[in-house]
């Protein structure tokens, strides 16, 4: 090996060392009255609680990620959520990355789910419990086609636009985003009931699962709330926008580097990393 190599080995070590968060190193919740704290993608949690992992009407995904945590009212939500889905529809609600036992940032893969009141819910209700190897290395369902305009028709069921509807009807619901193409199919078909359509915001990727945002809990003082979503179905130009060539912003945001944290994590990670 040479010197050149040498190096490049050195400097993708460092950076995989780097791109480890201070967060991912607390592996139990933070004792405390549960409290979100900052703003979703910048953010902490006080006093999370696991969502339990055996359920009849939910089965949750790659449990050896830890990311199974929330607050209170989370797992109040998919609670809600799975029993009224899987009375609907006889299928069980597959539960994806929620947050890490005190929030914080990932490394990769999430700019979000920071303060416990984030969950990916997979687009797909298995009626079978999946075995232990199959939700520790789930398949995910590509929903969309790959030209990105439309779902794929033999993908997409009543049963996944009941299960994005029942979301989005919750009332500690604020947003939900899926893909542009999953939005559109979503307006097609709602009817005349379209009041929940303006909580479901196209975003990229999310071709295989929604991602599902609570309000603030109203205890939690130092939860920074976002603005509420533009009024109306959102099914019209906005949406539209989305399968344009060309249009400002059609990558993917980049990687930037994080704002400073709410001064209330900074102050919990200083105390656990405190030495004794
Ligand atoms: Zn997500």
């Amino acid at each position: 090996m040479n010197m050149r190599w040498i190096g490049m080995a050195a400097l993708l070590l460092s950076s995989v060392a780097l791109a480890k968060t201070p967060w991912q190193a607390i592996t139990q919740p933070v004792a405390g009255s549960p409290q979100s704290i900052g703003a979703f993608a910048n953010g902490c949690i006080v006093g999370a609680r696991p969502l339990p992992l055996q359920a009849g009407d939910y089965q949750v995904m790659r449990v050896d990620q830890r990311r199974y945590f929330g607050h209170p009212d989370l797992l109040a939500f998919i609670n809600r959520l799975s029993s009224q889905v899987h009375r609907a529809t006889g299928g069980t609600v597959l539960i994806g990355d929620m947050g890490m036992p005190a929030g914080g940032r990932f490394s990769s893969g999430h700019a979000s789910h920071q303060s416990g009141l984030d969950v990916d819910i997979w687009l797909q209700l298995p009626r079978q419990r999946w075995s232990q190897q199959q939700l520790l290395q789930p398949q995910p369902l590509d929903l969309v086609m790959a030209d990105g305009r439309r779902v794929n028709p033999t993908l997409w069921s009543p049963d996944v636009m009941a299960l994005v509807k029942t979301a989005a009807q919750d009332r500690d619901v604020t947003r939900i985003f899926v893909n542009p193409a999953i939005k559109k199919q979503l307006c097609l078909d709602a009817g005349a009931d379209r009041n929940w359509l303006h909580k479901v915001r196209p975003w990229f990727a999310h071709r295989a699962h929604m991602h599902v945002r609570l309000r603030c809990p109203a205890d939690s003082l130092e939860c920074q709330e976002q603005d509420t979503p533009p009024a109306g179905d959102g099914c019209g130009a906005e949406l539209e926008s989305w399968f344009k060539p060309h249009q400002p912003g059609a990558e993917a945001p980049g990687k930037t580097t994080p704002p400073p944290l709410p001064p209330s994590c900074q102050a919990l990670l200083d105390r656990h990393f405190a030495p004794e």
